[in-house]
């Protein structure tokens, strides 16, 4: 099973690949988080990422492409994998729908994940990251129980450098720029799902979870 999410930054893709890992067995791929592990090791590919993602831009599709490539060769991915982040430009999309035919495999489904954009900021500038499990809090609608350290593995919580007002601007802009022309793309392969996430009317990563998975069984998507 190949499932994709998509949304614009701030709606909780991360969240609902984290859950949904778990639901359904299969492990989370974030090319965010693979480019965040190369900035904090210093490799060559973080310091040509962090270019990119500290003024909210996307890093060139070619690395990218590579990335995921690579990545999608490795054996704990074979049975499925939640691409969380990937593809993010049409370009990205076309080039993984060749690496899947060349793999006999296919994207099962999208999810596209929508909430209202006043939402959008509160919850970045509020997001906490434990570096060391991945969970996720935000300070106002899920604090941690203590101060600053995670409840699930008591590391201290992390603040991302590009969660603030300004850099968040630049990534919704990228996001609807080069982003969203994907919706689209996915649905014309009749292989999206929609799903809002806001506290306006109580739906929140969890409930989106339950409802995909519900989905996927329902319609058999393998
Ligand atoms: P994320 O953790 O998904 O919010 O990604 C953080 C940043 O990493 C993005 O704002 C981009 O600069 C970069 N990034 C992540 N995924 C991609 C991608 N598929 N293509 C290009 N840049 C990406």
């Amino acid at each position: 099973m190949i499932i994709i999410m998509l949304g614009a930054p701030g709606t909780g893709k991360g969240t609902v690949s984290g859950m949904l890992s778990n639901e359904l067995n299969i492990p989370q791929v974030s090319t965010g988080d693979i480019f965040r592990k190369h900035i904090n090791e210093h490799t060559e590919l973080g310091e040509l990422a962090e270019k990119y993602i500290s003024k909210g831009q996307l890093v060139p599709d070619d690395v990218t492409i590579d990335l995921v490539k690579d990545r999608l060769q490795q054996q704990d991915v074979q049975s499925g994998v939640i691409l969380d982040g990937f593809p993010r430009t049409v370009k990205q999309a076309e080039a993984l729908d060749n690496m899947l035919e060349n793999m006999n495999k296919n994207v099962s489904m999208t999810i596209n994940l929508t909430t209202p954009e006043k939402e959008l900021i509160e919850r970045i500038v509020n997001r906490r990251q434990c570096p060391n499990c991945k969970a996720s809090y935000n300070l106002v609608l899920n604090p941690p129980k203590k101060e600053n350290i995670c409840d699930k593995c008591g590391h201290e919580l992390t603040k991302r450098k590009d969660d603030n007002k300004d850099t968040f601007k630049d990534r919704l802009k990228t996001y609807f720029n080069q982003t969203s022309p994907l919706v689209d793309y996915y649905e014309k392969q009749n292989k999206l799902y929609s799903a809002l996430v806001s506290q306006s009317i109580n739906k929140m990563g969890k409930d989106v979870t339950k409802d995909v998975v519900e989905y996927i069984k329902k319609n058999h998507i393998t």
